[in-house]
């Protein structure tokens, strides 16, 4: 039996990002022998499709034309929309990103159908398929069926693993042509900011700073930990907020979220509001001087001591791996 799954493959800067795989692998569990169909959408696209195929996607349906060069919402929901309408799938997976944040609740209205957001978890449970996501900042978990219409859910970056890609896996990759209407939002140049190493949303190792750090200087050694291990580097607000650091790289409730196999805490509180971005994490190293602070309560590992001491020599030792 099974049911068609379709699934959005997000494209940054020419590349398809990790959570388009680990959507394709939600999406073969949603699917339950169904299909599952990747869609790109862009300019010119469909040379990505094959690498969706080599994650899991039976065929993939490109939509290009030049309006859809960058994300708009009013031009992805249209695309998307008539790809539905084409695929009449019972299922739609989207990573839960800015963008994916962004236009699902849009593609969710106009299906009107319900939406399960920033799903952790998918599996088969007692006959049902049952999402679990996060709520109350990640205080508790709640679990999620869809008793009727479309099975539709973004899912969190880096928490479900992706398949293993196959490239001798084969399908097609077909394109559809869309009449893009008038576009309410243009966007007519992206000026990123300049931003070193690892993408912060989907390194698999953050090394992550607060206030302990004590000034832009503080974040040195912690960017040679986080260099050594491949990761990226991250802070609290308490350390944007002074001004350590920029604002992008803040975790919790109003910053990022990040699920990275290993988060080290370096001179940060706790406070509920950053947990709220990082306590999903898979390993959590804490240092900090204070044997009370809260970190600790979520910590795996917990280094009372001074991080300016204690930073150089995990990054001494790593670097003798
Ligand atoms: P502090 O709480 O000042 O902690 C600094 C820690 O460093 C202390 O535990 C201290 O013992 C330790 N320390 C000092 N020196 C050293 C040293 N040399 N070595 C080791 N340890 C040392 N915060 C976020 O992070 N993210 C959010 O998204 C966020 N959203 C918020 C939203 C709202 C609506 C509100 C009200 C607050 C929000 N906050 C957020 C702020 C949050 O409540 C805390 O104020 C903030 O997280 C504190 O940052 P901190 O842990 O770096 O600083």
């Amino acid at each position: 039996m099974g049911r068609k799954v379709l699934v959005l493959g997000e494209i940054r800067e020419g590349s398809l990002r990790n959570v388009s795989f680990e959507a394709v692998a939600a999406a073969r569990t949603v699917a339950e022998g169904g299909e599952v169909v990747g869609v790109l959408i862009g300019d010119s696209v469909s040379a990505l499709g094959q690498e969706l195929i080599s994650y899991g996607a039976e065929r993939v349906i490109a939509v290009e034309n030049e309006k859809l060069a960058q994300y708009t919402p009013d031009g992805y929901s249209q695309a998307l929309m008539s790809v539905i309408k084409e695929e009449k799938p019972g299922g739609l997976i989207i990573g839960h990103t800015a963008l994916g944040k962004d236009l699902s609740p849009k593609i969710a209205s106009k299906l009107n159908s319900g939406l399960i957001s920033d799903a952790v978890q998918v599996e088969e449970a007692g006959g049902n398929l049952v999402f679990t996501r996060p709520i109350y900042s990640g205080k508790a978990f709640e679990k999620k069926i869809v008793s009727e219409g479309i099975i539709f859910a973004t899912i969190r970056p880096n928490n479900i693993a992706s398949l293993e890609k196959d490239e001798n896996r084969t399908g097609d990759v077909s394109t559809l042509s869309v009449d893009i209407k008038d576009l309410r939002t243009v966007i007519k140049e992206v000026v990123r900011k300049a931003t070193e190493g690892v993408d912060l949303s989907e390194a698999k190792v953050v090394v992550s700073g607060g206030r302990g750090v004590r000034s832009e200087e503080g974040f040195e050694p912690l960017k040679e930990l986080a260099s050594v291990l491949g990761g990226a580097v991250g802070a609290s607000r308490g350390a944007c907020d002074a001004d350590y650091c920029d604002y992008s790289l803040q975790i919790g409730q109003t910053g990022k979220v990040v699920t990275p196999d290993l988060y080290i805490a370096c001179g940060i509180s706790g406070a509920i509001q950053h947990l709220a971005g990082m306590s999903n994490s898979k390993v959590i190293v804490a240092i900090n001087k204070d044997p009370e602070a809260n970190i600790f309560k979520v910590a795996d590992y917990g280094i009372v001591g001074d991080l300016f001491e204690v930073v150089p020599m995990l990054t001494e030792e790593f670097k003798k791996l």
